[in-house]
């Protein structure tokens, strides 16, 4: 058994810290962000390896998460369904590289559009989710404590000596002085439920739709390098307007919420021990779809 201190209250994190308590760690969660302030509260979040490399690794963890959150979708409280959904192409195309991830994909016709598949896909809905993790954290005999950090804990002079898990996010760029891993900014709008039941995915824009008990996530933008968490109302606009087009049933839903979030792009994806301080970041816009995937190998890393 270890003592870690896991660094960060996101998705990530919190998964980490539930994998490490599971194999019997002593587990400390320490963040500047809790749960629900997070980059991970405001994901869309179906399950969608985006954003996110290398390929073969990525759909290994994004695997392994599929199966991690059909499990969950069975409990109630979780936040976590299975939808089938349809992601939309403008071009005919070949199967997806992370195609061998989910059971089955279909090709799908849809008007106006060249091609498109079909496929079921784990839908979290994040406020629920996240605050079902912490719980799960704190009843494994975790904590999730509020600190801001201007460098990772020092591990060798802790007594006990501690192993760090460092899953910052895109403050890795401070905390493991990383400036590979940059913010690719995402805007969304929160509509209210018209009763839709399905997804829907355009990589153009991008444009997505994801239903969730009461809202409605409708995205997004994909801004390298912006910083700004101030949504833009004529970027919400133009959002809009290509839901709209995608899934015609949303003219007129009522707006609830804006939402801005800095998802934390990498050129790969870090998942790497180096001493005692186990790295797990850079899960750009698939932090979610990745995170028991990377979970269990931090799990394994830190066992190591
Ligand atoms: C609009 C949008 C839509 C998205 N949709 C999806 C989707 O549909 N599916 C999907 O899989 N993913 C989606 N994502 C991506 C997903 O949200 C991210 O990949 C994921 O949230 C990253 O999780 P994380 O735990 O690494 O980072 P974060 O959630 O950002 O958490 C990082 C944690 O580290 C802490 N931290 C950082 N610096 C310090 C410091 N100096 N000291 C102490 N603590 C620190 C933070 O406070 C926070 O607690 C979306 C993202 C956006 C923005």
């Amino acid at each position: 058994m270890q003592r870690v201190i896991v660094v960060g209250a996101g998705v990530v994190g919190l998964s980490c810290a539930v994998r490490l308590l599971e194999a019997g760690h002593r587990v400390d969660v320490v963040a500047r962000d809790l749960p629900l302030e997070t980059t991970s509260a405001v994901a869309a979040a179906l399950w969608y390896p985006y954003r996110a490399l290398p390929q073969d690794r990525v759909t290994a963890w994004s695997a392994t998460s599929y199966d991690a959150f059909r499990a969950l979708a069975r409990h109630d409280g979780t936040g976590v369904r299975m939808l089938s959904g349809t992601e939309v192409l403008h071009e005919p195309r070949a199967d997806p590289w992370w195609v061998g991830a989910v059971p089955a994909l279909e090709r799908t016709r849809v008007n106006g559009y060249a091609d498109g598949w079909t496929f079921t896909a784990p839908v979290i809905e994040m406020p629920v989710y996240l605050r079902w993790l912490a719980a799960r954290v704190a009843a494994l005999g975790g904590t999730v404590t509020r600190t801001n950090l201007s460098r990772l804990p020092e591990s060798r002079q802790a007594r006990p000596p501690v192993l760090v898990v460092n899953c910052a996010g895109i403050g890795s760029r401070l905390l493991a002085q990383d400036l590979t891993v940059t913010p690719v900014r995402g805007q969304v709008v929160l509509v209210a439920q018209t009763g839709l039941e399905r997804w829907w995915l355009d990589e153009s824009g991008p444009t997505y739709v994801v239903p969730r008990s009461r809202d409605i996530v409708v995205g997004g933008t994909d801004d390298e390098g912006d910083w700004s968490r101030t949504p833009v109302p004529e970027t919400a606009d133009r959002i809009l307007a290509r839901a709209v087009a995608l899934v015609p049933e949303l003219d007129g839903a009522t707006v609830l919420r804006h939402r801005v979030g800095l998802r934390p792009v990498r050129p790969s994806v870090r998942v790497e021990r180096v001493g005692d301080v186990v790295h797990c970041y850079g899960q750009g816009g698939a932090g979610v779809t990745l995170s028991w995937g990377c979970a269990d190998e931090g799990a394994r890393l830190v066992a190591a």
